[in-house]
């Protein structure tokens, strides 16, 4: 489980309203909650850096430079990169193939908006699966809602 204030899941869609037709993107820091849960303290948003504009119509890539940046800050830290979002212009909120291509990290909970006509219709969480080979969405839950 995946757990957001509202302003974090505030932040997202209108990260991923802005971008559309292209995809947004950027960083979820937090910590582990228990053995299943991860909670997330900070959203920080990225600019999509994938080569080319069109490109960023299907596919994102997030600034080097800021995950380095995000990392150094967290070192030493109770909290760490748990994730990243990202916005589907069109498209539903599963990962596509080419996200399964650059999924390497078994730990990295992957939040996806989908944008359908320049408005979030939904917003879901995935994870790859124990063989890595496939995501497996899990609940994404936000705080002060579902009585959480
Ligand atoms: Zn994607």
């Amino acid at each position: 489980m995946i757990r957001l204030k509202p302003d974090h899941l505030a932040d997202i869609e209108a990260a991923a309203e802005a971008a559309y037709p292209y995809e947004a993107c950027g960083l979820l820091v937090g910590r582990a909650v228990g053995a299943d849960a991860i909670e997330v303290t900070r959203v920080v948003p990225s600019r999509n850096v994938a080569a080319e504009q069109e490109a960023r119509k299907d596919r994102f890539e997030i600034d080097p430079k800021l995950r380095f940046d995000v990392m150094r800050e967290c070192e030493g830290g109770p909290e760490d990169i748990v994730g990243h979002y990202h916005s589907h212009p069109d498209h539903p909120a599963e990962p596509s193939a080419i996200d399964l291509s650059m999924a390497y990290d078994r730990e990295y909970v992957w939040v996806i908006a989908a944008v359908a006509a320049g408005r979030v219709a939904r917003v879901a969480a995935h994870r790859l699966n124990r063989a890595g080979d496939a995501f497996e969405e899990i609940p994404l839950r936000v705080q002060g809602q579902e009585g959480a």
